[in-house]
């Protein structure tokens, strides 16, 4: 097991690629703590982890809130000691031209992507320092962090951002074995994208069925999405990945629609 009883926080865990990350995390033996908006599928998710013998407790957390972040880490804290691990997973996707965009409709993207970014890697690096441990921070970046698409100017902004903040915490972290590295994810068939098919449909005046063959995976190899799974292991990579080599590097996962 290459994550053995390591404490696992990952955000937006109730869905998607974050629930894929905490299972996998819990099969390599870490006790994962699915921290999310949505409580009652966070309960869901964690129970059921918890019914395959592996360890899971739910936090709810809204990333924008600096108390029930702050909460949540010290409750973690409680119920299984220090922290290993953060993924900043947590994310919403909006559709819509720069000059449609509200600035609502912009500080809301960025507030989840960048300030839960940073107040879940704040609380939770406290706890690595003090403790003397050190860990793992992982950033969900998406291609998005290095390519720009149109209708998503905040989405790739706050990408992009992501990108910045782990190379800072790759820095200051280092000293104190902390770690940061960026997954960058082509489109994953979660939630978040099934939304915006309809959207960008209607946006850009095409058919759903041409938003995914000629936007959404036209640049891939093989025209597939990539998997939670494909994620979930990359994930497992770099949390397992014991000293600072890789840290302050982001990893693309695509299907080659973006290649470095
Ligand atoms: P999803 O919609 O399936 O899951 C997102 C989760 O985040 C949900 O459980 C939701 O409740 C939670 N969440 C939303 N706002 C929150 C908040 N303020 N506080 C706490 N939790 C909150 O989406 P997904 O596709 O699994 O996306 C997860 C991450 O992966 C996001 O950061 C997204 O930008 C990124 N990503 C997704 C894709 C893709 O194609 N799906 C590609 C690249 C990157």
């Amino acid at each position: 097991m290459r994550l053995k009883d390591k404490v696992a926080i990952v955000t937006g865990a109730a869905s998607g690629i974050g629930n894929a990350i905490a299972e996998t995390f819990a099969r390599e033996g870490a006790k994962v703590v699915i921290a999310d908006l949505n409580t009652d599928v966070a309960k869901k998710a964690a129970d059921a982890i918890s019914a395959q013998g592996r360890k899971a407790m739910w936090v709810k957390m809204d990333v924008t809130s600096e108390s029930e972040v702050d909460d949540g880490v010290a409750e973690v804290i409680k119920q299984f000691g220090d922290i290993d691990i953060l993924v900043s997973n947590a994310g919403i996707q909006h559709i819509d031209t720069i000059d449609k965009l509200s600035l609502q409709d912009w500080k809301k993207l960025l507030a989840i992507h960048l300030d839960g970014a940073f107040l879940t890697t704040r609380s939770c690096i406290r706890s690595m320092y003090q403790s003397g441990r050190g860990g793992s921070i992982i950033y969900m970046g998406s291609v998005h962090s290095k390519e720009a698409s149109p209708l998503k100017a905040p989405y790739v902004t706050a990408k992009h951002g992501l990108i910045g903040l782990c190379k800072v915490v790759a820095k200051e972290g280092a000293s104190h074995k902390v770690r940061a590295n960026v997954i960058c994810p082509g489109y994953v068939e979660t939630p978040l994208v099934k939304k915006q098919i309809p959207e960008q449909a209607k946006d850009l005046g095409i058919s759903e069925e041409d938003v995914i063959k000629k936007v959404m995976l036209k640049d891939t190899v093989d025209g597939e999405f990539t998997t939670t799974e494909d994620v979930a292991n990359v994930a497992l990579f770099f949390a397992s990945f014991e000293d600072n080599a890789l840290t302050g590097q982001s990893i693309v996962v695509s299907h080659g629609w973006f290649m470095q």
